[in-house]
C-alpha cells in the first residue's frame, strides 16, 4: 500500500513543497497525488503564479530574533546547571 496524503494534506503542504523544505517522505506523497490530482496541480500552479504572496502570509520572518535567541540559550544554560 503506498502513501498516499488527501488532497487537504497536499494543499497545508503545498507552500513548504514549492519552498523545497518538506522531508523528502512527504515529498514523495505530494509528487504521486500532483500526477494523479489535476485540482492539486492547478493549485501548486496557481500558487507559483503568485510569488512570495503566500510566503508572506504563511511563513514567519525569516530573520531569527536574537535577543529571543540569546534568552532561550540562557534560559537552556541555567536549567542544566544543578541546583
Ligand atoms: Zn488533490
Amino acid at each position: 500500500m503506498m502513501f498516499m496524503p488527501s488532497c487537504h494534506e497536499v494543499q497545508t503542504d503545498l507552500t513548504e513543497y514549492a519552498e523545497g523544505s518538506l522531508p523528502l517522505s512527504r515529498k514523495v506523497g505530494i509528487w504521486i497525488h500532483l500526477l494523479l490530482c489535476k485540482v492539486c496541480a492547478g493549485f501548486l500552479r496557481g500558487m507559483k503564479a503568485l510569488p512570495g504572496m503566500a510566503k508572506r502570509f504563511l511563513r514567519p520572518p525569516d530573520q531569527a530574533p536574537e535577543p529571543a535567541m540569546k534568552a532561550l540559550s540562557e534560559a537552556l544554560t541555567a536549567l542544566r546547571k544543578p541546583g
